[in-house]
């Protein structure tokens, strides 16, 4: 399938009068359009929420337009707890999905009401030092170990990660948490990663069912939600077929019928916390070739490096790339699509055959909307570029400002040597 921007080269050259290039840019119909089709795929079940991941796509412009979409938010750190309460979300309407977490970040989440879910048997005392009790309402991570496979595939490795607890521990956590107090309780799991089939969570589903059925005949515990976290997939390939949320909802209703229902506990709320599914394919990273280098091979610099999106270099991640206005010429030539950072991992693409690039071309890097922006970081001194929101009614706005030396120095503010740039 051929992927197209979801926005035209005309409008590119607008937006890049106002604000030069590298930035990310957002698509807020995308999104919202998106958002609603997770809804009804899951609006057979009562309690269904969607608690978007924050790390994702940590913006609050971001999350408020997906507060309006009736999300919340899943978050795992101090900071991204802060930005939830600060857009408005409360309660339960936050999920904290944390590992290797700090005492004062149990104790932010716990004041601000959300539901934490423990990533580690031994999280249990963890929780109640800190805290002074263990919340009514709480929730286990569960990792079966093994691999996780369908079919004949595997998909991942539950065995080889470090997150969540044994079959064993999570018995046992749920009979000391009862005995403790808890009252209402969730079951966790996140055992694939950029799953690209409509079976992941079909079957994912089934497993935590199965489990909470046990859970609750063992252990007495009343079940209330059950969290299919992360994990749905985006075509980054133009030869992917994407998933289909409707038919994945379809899938994880048989299990919940097949499973939930006759053990009578067809109320238990399901919750999802998704990432790349919201926001992947509705972000693009717009760069300009600045260079053309032709050595042992041919390369395109543009003024994007891995700063700005740090998956090529940190997995060899495919990233689509469009080169506007080209759309139509033949793609005759291979480049090697590369930063300016001294590394030669700084590449967006390898031996990727493209239309001849010009200098001065706008290069759209597709699928930057989740992991992109939000893996950057400081290297060489390259500061981080702006987020653009391309809202419905085709206006831009800047939901966050490009990063400038000042900003790069801010550290230093304890001396002067910096502080007139
Ligand atoms: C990263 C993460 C997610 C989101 O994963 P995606 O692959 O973006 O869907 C959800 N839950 C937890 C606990 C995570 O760490």
């Amino acid at each position: 399938m051929d992927k197209k921007p979801f926005v035209t080269l005309e409008k590119l050259e607008e937006i890049v009068k106002d604000y030069p290039t590298p930035f990310h840019l957002y698509d807020e119909k995308g999104i919202r359009e998106n958002a609603m089709k997770l809804k009804q795929a899951f609006a057979w079940n009562k309690g269904f929420k969607e608690y978007f991941a924050v790390k994702a796509t940590p913006n609050p412009f971001i999350l408020q337009l997906l507060k309006e979409c009736g999300c919340g938010t899943d978050c795992s750190s101090m900071t991204e707890l802060m930005m939830s309460e600060a857009c408005g979300f409360s309660g339960e309407e936050i999920m904290f999905s944390s590992n290797d977490t700090p005492p004062e970040e149990f104790a932010y989440a716990a004041k601000l009401g959300a539901i934490i879910n423990l990533d580690d048997f031994t999280h249990i005392q963890f929780l109640e030092d800190t805290l002074g009790y263990i919340p009514e309402t709480i929730s286990c991570r569960f990792n079966p170990g093994g691999v996780f496979k369908i079919s004949n595939d595997i998909m991942d490795n539950p065995g080889d990660s470090k997150y969540g607890m044994t079959t064993e521990q999570i018995f046992e956590a749920f009979k000391i948490l009862k005995a403790k107090g808890a009252k209402r309780f969730g079951i966790h799991a996140f055992l694939a990663s950029n799953t690209v089939t409509n079976e992941y969570y079909p079957l994912l589903a089934r497993q935590l069912f199965e489990l909470a059925v046990k859970l609750k005949e063992e252990t007495g515990a009343c079940v209330a939600f059950i969290n299919l976290s992360g994990g749905i997939g985006i075509p980054y390939r133009p030869d992917q077929e994407p998933n289909d949320i409707l038919v994945i909802g379809e899938g994880v209703r048989n299990a919940y019928q097949d499973v939930l229902v006759p053990a009578g506990m067809g109320d238990v709320a399901l919750c999802t916390e998704l990432g790349r599914f919201m926001l992947g394919p509705y972000g693009c990273l717009v760069t300009r070739a600045i260079h053309e280098k032709h050595t042992y091979k041919e390369y395109v610099g543009v003024d994007a490096c891995a700063v700005n999106l740090m998956r090529p270099a940190m997995y060899g991640a495919y990233h689509h790339v469009t080169v506007m206005g080209k759309e139509d010429l033949p793609c005759d030539h291979m480049y090697d699509v590369v930063g300016s950072l001294c590394e030669n991992n700084d590449k967006f693409a390898i031996d990727r055959m493209l239309p001849k690039v010009d200098k001065g071309d706008l290069l759209v890097i597709h699928d930057t909307g989740a992991h992109g922006f939000a893996m950057g970081y400081n290297y060489n001194g390259k500061l981080k570029s702006a987020e653009l929101l391309l809202k419905e009614d085709g206006s831009v706005q800047m939901i966050r400002r490009a990063e400038t030396p000042k900003d790069y120095f801010v550290t230093f503010d304890f001396c002067d040597i910096l502080k007139n740039y």
